[in-house]
């Protein structure tokens, strides 16, 4: 059979070598459109920043590797420029080719949603979406003396992180109160009184134009102007849909393409996965759309399964995710009471600050952790900033997958070494304290 993908990005090609593994006679053929396969856009800040140097070593393999040791089919610098009923329009280098399927996969991520203005507006001015912007951010970084970063979002915060690294002066604009707007206010503040020693954050601020002459000079916003020779929009991200839309796929209320648990899309034969794809939450049990990595690349996995003819469920996600901002880690599983309220929840919740480490090793270190649970006893959510976050985001995922309640959190064994812990563990500590709110005693 032959099996066309479209986008070889995480979902794509764990998908392509997952089918290639359960059907390797198959015809299987990947068309992406830029010079890379198997990348990572999670690795653009560090890429920025100079820890790492060349952008081949952000891909998980290359071209070859999937041709030569997978049997795959990859066509890079290939875009997909039409979809329909068992075929594909193909164009390369100028040249436009058609190519029959059986099987459709449509795993074409997102890409970046900007403000009125537009990436690449001006000279100088840029989103962040895939790895091959990141040469130019870097090297417009390295000759820039005032950078403006639009939005504080996890890619916001990564991008000023980096840029602090060059020793860049560094100025970010959000519209709402705090960064990283998902989180909640207790979370946020924190990260923004770190961030406020290092850079100009001005909240409740919106961009209203982006001005230069031949290249970019100054962000005006609603509250005042800045200087600028570099700005970064990191005003989040919109999944790409065209291709489904042409097809005639259902799209999700999210603006992602609907999916079923087994990652078909409502149209025979066309499966969709990974950033441009809805799926569930786990919390909610509701149609989300989770733009993730370990997401993405489950998705493909469960796609290229089932499209090799298995019959394998996608269980959805928990929007479980990490950031940091220099040496503060932050993190998140499940939802935030804001975002609990606004799905109709009745919360309590309840926030520790615990030192990170045994007290007779003192360094002064500590965490603050955020649980969420529904009034019923079943947690929903944790969030943590400090030291020691990822951990904590780790143990809290595994409990949230099974639909974990303060019981359950309290009593799951979180290991204790002095140097590492608290023997209260801050999850466990917020779990106890949530019995009172519960009335458990
Ligand atoms: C700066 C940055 C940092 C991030 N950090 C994290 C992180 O720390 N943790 C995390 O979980 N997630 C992170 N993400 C998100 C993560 O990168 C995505 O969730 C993941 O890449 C999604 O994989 P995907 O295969 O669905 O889409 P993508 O990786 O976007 O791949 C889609 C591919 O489709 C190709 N394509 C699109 N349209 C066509 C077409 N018409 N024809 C041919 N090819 C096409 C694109 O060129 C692209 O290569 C980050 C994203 C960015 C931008």
């Amino acid at each position: 059979l032959r099996v066309v993908i479209i986008g070889g990005g995480a979902a794509g090609m764990a998908a392509a070598s997952r089918i290639k593994r359960l059907q390797p006679k198959w015809d299987v053929k990947v068309f992406e459109a830029s010079r890379y396969v198997s990348h990572a856009p999670c690795g653009i800040p560090f890429h920025v920043a100079g820890y790492v140097e060349s952008l081949d070593d952000l891909c998980a393999y290359d071209v070859s590797f999937f041709r030569e040791d997978r049997g795959i089919d990859v066509r890079i610098g290939s875009r997909v420029v039409e979809a329909g009923d068992g075929y594909v329009i193909v164009e390369r280098n100028g040249e436009v080719e058609e190519h029959g399927w059986d099987h459709l996969l449509i795993a074409t991520g997102t890409r970046p949603a900007t403000l009125s203005a537009g990436c690449r507006v001006l000279e100088g001015v840029m989103c962040v979406g895939s790895i091959e912007d990141s040469v130019y951010i870097r090297d417009a970084a390295k000759k820039a003396k005032n950078i403006v970063i639009v939005g504080s979002g996890y890619l916001g915060i990564e991008m000023v992180d980096a840029m602090l690294r060059l020793h860049k002066k560094v100025t970010v604009i959000e519209m709402g109160s705090h960064p990283l707007p998902e989180y909640d206010v207790e979370i946020g503040e924190l990260l923004k009184r770190n961030m406020e020693k290092l850079v100009e954050f001005r909240a409740n601020e919106r961009v209203l134009e982006i001005e230069g002459r031949d290249r970019v000079e100054r962000v005006v916003t609603d509250k005042g102007e800045y200087k600028a020779d570099l700005v970064v929009l990191c005003t989040g991200v919109e999944p790409n849909v065209e291709l489904a839309k042409q097809l005639g796929a259902k799209i999700g209320d999210s603006g992602a393409i609907w999916t079923d648990e087994y990652l078909r899309t409502s149209v025979d034969g066309v499966f969709a996965a990974g950033d441009c794809a809805e799926t569930t939450n786990i919390v909610t049990g509701r149609s989300d759309w989770i733009p993730l990595a370990a997401p993405a690349n489950k998705m493909g996995y469960v796609a290229g399964s089932n499209i090799a003819g298995m019959n394998v469920r996608y269980p959805g996600s928990l929007k479980s995710q990490l950031t940091s901002f220099l040496d503060l880690e932050i993190g998140k599983a499940g939802l935030s009471e804001k975002e609990a309220v606004k799905a109709g929840y009745d919360v309590v919740s309840a926030t520790v600050i615990s030192r990170a480490r045994a007290k007779y090793i003192p360094d002064g270190k500590s965490i603050t952790l955020k649980m969420v649970a529904e009034r019923n006893g079943r947690v929903l959510g944790v969030q943590a900033a400090g030291v020691g976050v990822s951990k904590r985001i780790y143990g809290a995922s595994a409990l949230l997958y099974k639909g974990a309640n303060v019981e359950d959190f309290f009593f799951t064994d979180f290991p204790f070494y002095p140097p590492k812990s608290p023997v209260w563990d801050p999850l466990v500590i917020a779990a106890r304290n949530l019995f009172r709110k519960l009335g458990i005693k």
